[in-house]
């Protein structure tokens, strides 16, 4: 029999999966990144992880699909850089070597975006955008039946789109007015912080903000339990999502856009409704419907799999 693995390595976590050949996941694994981050060499620990992990059937296995977070080159097999990690310029070309199996690297989101167009929430759509929103702002894009890389495999780094002409917030990537430097789980906090400064009423939430302990989950749940201040960040958040999601709309003209990431699969119920609503506001191209990503948190690893195994020309 024969297998694929896919990898996921994110900010916090590295994941790993084992699937049969129509992408079945049979084992699935987490290791923290600190742990992978402090070894002496990271390939080897990657050579390492992936041996135990496959364990006997290492020997059954194809190929591997290998998502990360970050940008990428390629046509270099490199890892440039993650603005999640402190992760650069990572080549997998002597990882390929070592355990002779061929290796492709594509980003997560782009390998979520994927899976989700294959099997999952944007099957039967030609015209497909997946946006992930979680400690930073991600996804992939489908036009006319044809995934898009780009140049150098970054054609799809949505989340640094400029949405703010003033910049006012600064990105993790160093840019100003970014996109995921506002509503991403990480963009968040500085947003709340941010808007609290001008913000008249004194709620519990804006207390809480002003003293700097809080986290990004709060502003929701703060937001669902009535909190005028929490209410009017999500509120605003969602007016900035909903201008990301129109010049996607504007630029691509997708069938469906499907959101996943876990801002969005936590807050279903505040976020894919109020944003149906403002891309009927903003957006020149007639509005797709939203949905909520199908394949969760397995999305980048399916990816990554497919992508390895029915994109031979990379
Ligand atoms: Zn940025």
């Amino acid at each position: 029999m024969n297998y694929i693995i896919g990898i996921d390595m994110g900010g916090t976590w590295l994941r790993i999966a084992i699937a049969n050949l129509d992408y079945k996941i049979i084992n699935k694994a987490y290791i923290k990144m600190k742990e992978l981050l402090e070894s002496p060499s990271i390939i080897d620990s990657l050579e390492k992880i992936i041996r135990k992990f496959a364990g006997d059937r290492i020997n059954e296995v194809i190929e591997i699909g290998f998502a990360a977070a970050g940008k990428l080159d390629l046509n270099k097999m490199l890892i440039v850089f993650s603005p999640n990690s402190s992760l650069r310029n990572l080549s997998l070309s002597p990882l390929e070597e070592k355990l002779k199996k061929p290796i492709k690297l594509i980003n997560d989101g782009v390998a979520a975006a994927l899976a989700e167009w294959k099997i999952g929430s944007g099957v039967n759509h030609d015209n497909f955008v997946y946006v992930n929103i979680g400690s930073g702002i991600g996804g992939g894009i489908i036009v006319d039946e044809h995934l898009l890389i780009g140049k150098e495999g970054n054609a799809h780094e949505f989340g640094h789109m400029i949405i703010d002409i003033h910049g006012t917030l600064v990105c993790r990537c160093g840019g100003r007015g970014h996109w995921e430097a506002y509503t991403s789980g990480n963009g968040l906090l500085n947003y709340c912080s941010f808007l609290a400064k001008s913000f008249e009423i004194r709620t519990e939430f804006l207390n809480k903000v002003l003293s700097g302990n809080f986290t990004s989950r709060e502003v929701f749940e703060y937001a669902r339990i009535g909190d005028e201040f929490a209410y009017y960040v999500v509120k605003e958040a969602n007016r900035l999502n909903g201008i990301g999601l129109a010049n996607l709309i504007n630029l691509y003209d997708p069938s469906i856009i499907s959101m996943g990431g876990s801002v969005v699969i936590n807050n279903i119920d505040m976020i894919i409704n109020p944003l149906r609503f403002y891309i009927k506001e903003l957006s020149f191209n007639t509005p797709p419907d939203i949905v909520p990503s199908k394949l969760g948190e397995n999305a980048p690893l399916i990816g990554a799999m497919i992508f390895a195994r029915e994109y031979n020309e990379f």
